[in-house]
């Protein structure tokens, strides 16, 4: 524990201490079963009451009402750029998509295989660093669904409304699940990798009306269909257990913060101490600017190539990790995930000061 640094990765990234603790302590004798969670098989009473805790908690959490369905699935967020088409555009076969950088860009690339989209708003014209204008008559009434991605973890951006339009929303959000509260009632469909907000990667969590599981076609194989899933309650097949169970872990320890209600308040914090400090610096500037930050991914130049690498290895030196951009953006970009304690994010600004100072 006390060689941590402040890992500002963009994933996978910081997990909570006291839930690294925990499973350390749990690691080779789960509460009296001995054995490890990764040992169990995923049938038994043990884990049965893990992967149910976790889902529970995550209701509990997000506030998922009964008509939705929790999924544990594998292949990260982007097999859902493949999963949704298959599972949700059976209707017209029409899918409405904000293009807003590299990972919608990925959905969009196989919705073209997969269904018929239809690029309703972009913001490519400036490197992504807004969120376009949506108004209700851009968006087909009859297109299957919308997606979006809610949070842009390259670019730094992030939606503050919801998209004004009738079809199910669908939103990509694997940055910046459980940041702030969401009324998932408006979504037909909430994604997330685990490896940002919830925890290792090998894990996707897929929030899914029920209604829409009903599109998914009888023709499907077994493993791509949304219906298999959720009659099996994710346990078709052996699940991602341990990373299951770390969800888990990291779920009692928001709720016992006091839940998305308490956290939000203070990411808004970390999050502004870093754009206040920009704003005013000389040196640094950020890339995105007004309602469309990001409270998660901040994204920050010097407009000096050499000197944000001499930033970047200043900060490694010091105990700031993975600070370097997305190699589409260049410069720095501070992940400031759930975990990130805030005393990271006032000890990083303190950093860039006295940096600034000393050039
Ligand atoms: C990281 C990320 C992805 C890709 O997730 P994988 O689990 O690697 O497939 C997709 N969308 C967003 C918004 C992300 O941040």
């Amino acid at each position: 524990m006390y060689d941590r640094v402040y890992n500002f990765s963009s994933g996978p990234a910081v997990m909570p201490e006291p839930v690294l603790a925990r499973a350390a302590a749990e690691m080779l004798n789960y509460r009296g079963s001995g054995m490890s969670v990764m040992e169990m098989s995923h049938r038994s009473a043990v884990y049965d009451g893990i992967i149910k805790d976790a889902e529970a908690l995550l209701r509990e959490l997000m506030g998922i009402p009964g008509e939705y369905a929790v999924l544990f699935l594998q292949g990260g967020a982007s097999l859902q750029f493949d999963m949704l088409p298959m599972n949700l555009a059976t209707g017209s076969g029409r899918v409405d998509l904000i293009n807003t950088g590299m990972w919608s860009g990925r959905a969009l690339k196989e919705l073209k295989k997969l269904a018929s989209p239809r690029v309703v708003a972009s913001s490519e014209d400036k490197t992504f660093t807004y969120i376009p204008e949506l108004t209700a008559d851009m968006f087909d009434p009859e297109a299957d669904y919308v997606h979006v991605c809610w949070n842009n973890t390259i670019y730094g951006t992030r939606y503050s409304e919801l998209p004004p339009c009738e079809a199910p929303l669908v939103a990509d959000m694997s940055s910046c699940i459980l940041s702030e509260p969401v009324d998932v009632r408006k979504f037909g469909c909430i994604f997330a990798g685990a490896q940002k907000n919830l925890g290792p990667a090998g894990l996707t969590i897929v929030i899914l009306r029920q209604d829409l599981i009903e599109r998914a076609p009888e023709t499907l194989p077994t493993m791509l269909s949304f219906r298999t899933h959720a009659e099996q309650r994710s346990l078709y097949n052996t699940p991602p257990t341990y990373a299951i169970y770390m969800c888990k872990l990291v779920l009692e320890w928001l709720r016992d913060l006091g839940g998305v209600e308490a956290i939000a308040p203070v990411n808004r914090r970390k999050a502004a101490l870093i754009y206040d400090y920009l704003d005013r610096s000389n040196m640094f500037h950020a890339t995105v600017g007004g309602k469309d930050r990001s409270i998660m991914n901040i994204p920050f130049v010097t407009g000096d190539k050499e000197l944000d690498a001499k930033f970047v290895a200043a900060a490694e030196a010091a105990g700031f990790k993975n600070l370097k951009g997305h190699r589409s953006v260049g410069g720095m970009r501070a992940s400031i995930y759930n975990a990130m304690p805030e005393e990271g994010v006032v000890r990083l600004v303190e950093f860039m000061r006295e940096f600034e100072k000393n050039a």
